[in-house]
């Protein structure tokens, strides 16, 4: 904890707008002090930690600007460790805005983008990655992100990149101590045992930066590109399953989920379809799959539904972009569409390939066993064990940066150079590792990564 003096911040908490209930929070040493002098109810200041109390609160007038639940956490038992209190008041935005104008008047400030979550991490609440976890867990829409962002916070990432740490430290001091010993040919850091533990670490670290594709893959959706030639029907197919999507997010009574475009969401994964503005654009149309500049978009996909027209393209032309796609190497669905007006040699021609799905967009038909196969070519199954997945760009950064730091470990070793390149390879590791869960931490650091949560968290 630290000793200085905690000036008092405050923050709605919930989300902006108008509701049945908004929460104010304010935390910082004179929090309850501060409240108490405008509430009219109990004495807080003599009230236990976990309470809640009914009151109104009051202005300078002493005209009632509501009558609130007051929740009490006294330090070091909150998220912040700090005194807070939770203010719960009618979710209007003019009471919300007149009670914070209120405790602006009596000596709180407006709360920095992520403040609360920033003094929980320094006050030692959690590491730096749990509390990056904690943004993540607020935005988190699917089954498959929540799981990924409660598992970090929880803890499970941190601890097993601490325990690596600590046996790194033990040979970078081990080695360090033969460099005090100057010309003296003494080894203490057992070399064989080094490699033993480099490689350890290498293969938990390899495994994190390559479970960094399918956690991409949970937190930020497959980008999907429908490719085809013009009047295939790719249009009409995305927004037969866009307007499904529609339909089931707005059968959800109470959610407060807003639609968004050109996403959909199968059994938890979510599919974002990427450059369906030019599906919609007619002059975009008069493209060909094999042109450079729909290529260029096909790259940004992770995966590709080919579409072809089973009523009026010949064998040759969907041969040839098969052919292309393969080069291409994203994985990709073929769709053959029209199957309602299919030509019957291109038809019987192309169910030779059990892996090509026959559908026809405008009547609906077919559109479940597509989606099965889009949920399948993902493949969570691997995610579904437990086993700890890196959503967090700047972890998988920080991680493959040890990677190579480790890696010029273990060429050292070969190589036999001499005690102090190889305790510098081993404190650039440790620093890459350390910045994951704050041992290690900069001012820059700390800003950039707390000045992406909202104000309030
Ligand atoms: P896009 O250029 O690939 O986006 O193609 P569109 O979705 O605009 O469709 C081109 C034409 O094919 C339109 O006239 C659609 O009505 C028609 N179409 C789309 N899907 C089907 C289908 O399953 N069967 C038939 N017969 N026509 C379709």
């Amino acid at each position: 904890m630290l000793d200085q003096y905690k000036d008092t911040i405050i923050a709605l908490s919930t989300a902006p707008g108008v509701g049945a209930i908004a929460v104010i929070r304010l935390s910082g040493d004179d929090a309850i002090k501060i409240v108490n002098n405008v509430f009219k109810g109990k004495n807080l200041l003599s009230e236990k930690s976990h309470t809640a109390h009914f009151g109104t609160i009051r202005n300078d007038d002493n005209e009632i600007i509501d009558e609130v639940v007051a929740t009490l956490f006294v330090a070091p038992n909150s998220f912040t460790k700090e005194n807070v209190v939770e203010i719960s008041c009618h979710g209007s935005p003019y009471i919300v805005q007149r009670l914070i104008k209120l405790f602006l008047t009596k000596g709180v400030r407006l709360a920095k983008a992520g403040e609360f979550t920033q003094r929980a991490f320094l006050n030692g609440q959690f590491d730096l990655a749990q509390a990056e976890a904690v943004a993540d867990l607020i935005n988190a829409d699917t089954e498959a992100s929540h799981k990924a962002a409660m598992n970090q916070m929880r803890g499970g990432f941190s601890e097993q990149i601490k325990n690596l740490r600590a046996e790194l430290i033990h040979f970078a001091s081990m080695i360090e101590l033969e460099l005090d010993f100057g010309e003296e040919d003494v080894e203490f850091a057992d070399r064989d045992d080094l490699k033993k533990l480099v490689n350890q670490l290498l293969s938990v670290i390899t495994a994190l930066v390559s479970s960094f594709d399918l956690g991409n893959v949970i937190k930020n959706g497959v980008p999907t590109v429908i490719a085809g030639k013009p009047n295939a029907g790719k249009s009409t197919l995305l927004n037969a399953l866009l307007n499904e999507e529609k339909a089931i997010v707005s059968d959800i009574a109470g959610t407060t989920r807003d639609f968004i475009e050109d996403e959909i969401n199968l059994e938890g994964v979510v599919f974002r379809f990427i450059d369906t503005a030019g599906l919609r654009d007619t002059e975009d149309k008069v493209e060909a799959i094999g042109v450079s500049r729909t290529k260029e978009k096909m790259k940004q996909a992770s995966l590709i539904i080919y579409m072809f027209d089973l009523k009026n393209d010949t064998l040759t032309e969907v041969n040839r972009d098969i052919n292309m796609l393969e080069n291409l190497g994203i994985p990709f669905i073929k769709v053959g569409n029209k199957v309602d007006e299919a030509q019957k040699d291109l038809y019987a021609e192309m169910q030779k390939d059990e892996k090509t799905l026959f559908i026809s967009a405008i009547n609906k038909d077919g559109l479940e066993a597509l989606k099965t196969k889009l949920v399948e070519t993902v493949n969570l199954e691997n995610f579904k064990t437990g086993d700890t997945v890196v959503t967090n760009i700047r972890h998988y950064d920080n991680l493959v940066q040890t990677q190579n730091s480790l890696n010029a470990v273990l060429r050292g070793l070969d190589d036999n150079i001499t005690g102090d390149f190889l305790a510098l390879d081993i404190r650039h590791a440790l620093r890459f590792l350390g910045e994951i869960t704050g041992e290690i931490t900069t001012d820059d650091l700390l800003a950039n990564i707390f000045s992406k949560f909202c104000i309030g968290k």
